[in-house]
């Protein structure tokens, strides 16, 4: 049984395209765009502070953020940056882990909450099909506008996560939640949706206004692309691939106090998105996966098999 079995119901799969001959769409373009498709949709804003953990969220205690709604703990389906996100888009947000519930029956009631979140109706797991991916869905059936802003270069617009979106951009900063919002509007003809992942919550933990040289230093993780090749050599390891002392508990307690200093920071950055989001604003936020700080000497997220690597913060409602 494949793991869609039992999700669509008798709907049968629509028949397979027949290859066009030439373009359909004009280059740049994405196919025509249909009227929004109910009354009082809503805005729909997921914020994802990305490597969030759940409780350096809660040990920084938000007041601002948490606005929205209570503060739930939830599961990452991922544990590393471009999979969640994907996940994310697909419209498989953290989930609550339930034991003695089928996946797929789990899958059906959650795909039921975004007809709260977009403002719609008869939303369920089925309306995704055949492309399961939200950003499709909004703009092709729903009509929304579609954007996203990524702190993380794993997201840039090259990559295939960038589909069905409007404007997609990787911003200059890693980690200027405040500068999103300065290109953020709104359109009176049609609801808009924002991706927008956070990068201050992720390693090193600054607030965009601190100095690079008073940044942390740990050696080999500054950057999973620019330091990836630095330790192969024609295909070998350079050192027998002995890598750098790993660092000590001192030092994964500070960057741990770090990445709470930037949930406090965050908090003036959520009280300008609230005030200056539409009514019909319905906000999501959350976490892409945890980090470790130590526990059973991990350091990080990606290649990590532990609780707090996939434990996040989930939180979600209409700020007015
Ligand atoms: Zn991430």
């Amino acid at each position: 049984m494949g793991i869609f079995d039992g999700l669509f119901g008798k709907k049968k799969m629509a028949a397979p395209t027949p290859v066009a001959r030439r373009p359909l769409m004009a280059p740049g373009g994405m196919g025509k765009r249909p009227d929004p498709l109910y009354d009082e949709m809503n805005n729909y804003i997921i914020v994802i502070l990305d490597s969030c953990r759940y409780d350096s969220f809660l040990a920084a205690e938000p007041k601002v953020i948490t606005k929205l709604g209570p503060v739930e703990r939830r599961w990452s389906y991922a544990s590393w940056t471009a999979p969640s996100h994907y996940n994310l888009l697909m419209g498989l947000l953290p989930h609550t882990s339930p034991p003695h519930v089928y996946a797929s029956d789990y899958y059906k009631e959650d795909f039921i909450r975004f007809n709260e979140r977009f403002g719609a109706k008869d939303i369920e797991f089925a309306s995704f099909v055949p492309h399961l991916f939200m950003p499709t869905y909004l703009r092709k059936t729903l009509g929304y506008f579609t954007h996203a802003k990524v702190s993380l270069p794993v997201l840039n617009p090259k990559t295939p996560i960038n589909r069905d979106f409007d404007t997609f951009k990787l911003m200059e900063k890693h980690n200027d939640m405040n500068a999103m919002l300065d290109e953020m509007t709104f359109s009176s003809e049609r609801p808009s949706f924002y991706l927008f992942n956070v990068g201050e919550t992720h390693y090193p933990y600054a607030r965009p206004t601190e100095p690079k040289n008073l940044w942390p230093r740990l050696s080999g993780v500054h950057g999973v692309f620019k330091h990836l090749d630095d330790h192969v050599t024609e295909g070998k390891l350079k050192d027998g691939g002995k890598t750098e002392p790993f660092f000590d508990q001192e030092k994964l307690d500070i960057l741990r106090g770090r990445q709470i200093d930037t949930i406090q920071y965050l908090e003036e950055v959520f009280t300008r998105l609230y005030d200056m989001v539409p009514k019909n604003t319905y906000i999501t936020v959350t976490s892409d996966h945890g980090e470790l700080f130590g526990e059973e000497g991990y350091f990080g997220h990606g290649p990590i098999q532990h609780d707090k690597v996939y434990e996040v913060p989930f939180l979600e409602g209409k700020i007015r």
